[in-house]
């Protein structure tokens, strides 16, 4: 048994069954025995491979569509441009290296990072070459006029999920279970009293559905949306999940690139959850921002110029670099791989025009 098994069996024992945000936040987030604290996560040799990963493409684009705001912005001499969750650095160190192109952004940029994993920092510092700062939480931000990105972060952050049962809808917890002594899930004893916080479409939903809430997410979204209305910017978060709000459950867990047991071996695994695009988009209105999208990500790649940037890179490679472009190619954008079920979600202050890349869905 692992040591954050013990640790996790032992804070049930202790208070009862914890809830699956519990459960999802000590797994991957625990300061010594997360699954973040691990070195090497990502890539082909860890557990799972994100755009960034599969392409310096993704992140060259991004690094153009954060110049091409910090121009709609008015080129401000002194801004901030935090990612959030960056894993091993590589989209901010493609992004840097493509932004070259416009010196004025990279001496008016000042470099900040939201990570938690201690471990990932000195992977991030490593890759990025350039003085950066860290924080654990958005409220830590300065108050600068900001770009924010966010690549697979929201999918990472602990959801809650419900039943809806006759009587009304019962959280998902986790706990020991006394035949097997193993971890399981079990359904809180107590209706949740005001189903309010669910969308209207969730409590639509029918018995039996599942409704998953990211608290996090939602306190996050609206701290970047509060951010850029008071200090100028805009905001890029790509992710995976539907465009609309929906009944499911998505919670899952993958090791070594192929799906596995959630509770078994804490921390061994990655853990995430569909992003409720629309829900985040709502809450940032809220706040006082634009939206625009989500777009698939397919579709948002392809407006900002891949298909040009891939034929370019293609120009002076050698034929096995070229399968490995138009490989990357077709991952980033085929609607079976990632280029559907990913989906671009844009914020901006209201003086801001539509976010590049989002043109064409203006009328949607
Ligand atoms: N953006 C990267 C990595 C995605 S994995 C890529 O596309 O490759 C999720 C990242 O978010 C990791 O760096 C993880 O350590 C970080 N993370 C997860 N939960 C976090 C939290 N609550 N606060 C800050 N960072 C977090």
């Amino acid at each position: 048994m692992n040591a954050l098994l013990r640790h996790i069996r032992a804070i049930i024992r202790d208070q009862g069954p914890v809830s699956l945000a519990t459960y999802m936040g000590l797994t991957l987030g625990h300061p010594e025995l997360g699954y973040y604290q691990r070195q090497s996560p990502f890539g082909a040799a860890g557990d799972f491979i994100t755009a960034p990963e599969i392409s310096q493409m993704f992140g060259e684009l991004i690094g153009l569509w954060c110049v091409q705001r910090w121009r709609d912005m008015g080129s401000p001499s002194l801004f901030m441009l935090c990612e959030l969750g960056p894993g091993r650095g590589t989209l901010m160190a493609d992004a840097l290296r493509a932004a070259r192109v416009a010196p004025d952004f990279l001496n008016a940029a000042q470099l900040h990072l939201v990570e938690t994993s201690r471990a990932l920092r000195e992977t991030q510092k490593a890759a990025i070459g350039r003085a950066v700062t860290w924080h654990d939480h958005v409220a830590d931000l300065p108050p600068l006029p900001a770009i924010f990105i966010a690549n697979e972060f929201f999918d990472a952050l602990p959801i809650r999920q419900f039943q809806r049962l006759p009587g009304g809808w019962h959280e998902r917890m986790v706990t020991i279970d006394p035949d097997t002594d193993q971890l399981c899930f079990t359904l809180s004893p107590v209706a949740l009293g005001d189903d309010t916080v669910f969308a209207p479409a969730l409590r639509a939903a029918a018995a039996g559905a599942i409704a998953e809430l990211c608290p996090a997410g939602l306190a996050i979204i609206e701290s970047l949306a509060a951010h850029i209305c008071a200090c100028g910017g805009a905001g890029l978060i790509i992710d995976y999940g539907p465009e609309k709000t929906a009944p499911g459950d998505s919670f899952q867990a993958v090791r070594g690139h192929s799906f596995c047991d959630p509770l078994q071996n804490p921390g061994e695994a990655d853990l995430t959850a569909h992003v409720d695009f629309q829900s985040l988009a709502a809450t940032a209105q809220r706040a006082g921002c634009l939206t625009d999208g989500p777009l698939p990500q397919g579709r948002f790649l392809l407006q900002l110029g891949l298909a040009m940037l891939a034929q370019r890179l293609a120009q002076n490679a050698s034929p096995a670099e070229q399968d490995a472009i138009h490989s990357a190619f077709q991952r980033l954008t085929a609607t079976d791989q990632m280029g559907h079920l990913f989906k671009a979600l844009a914020l901006r202050h209201p003086v801001l025009a539509v976010s590049p890349g989002f043109e064409a869905c203006i009328h949607d």
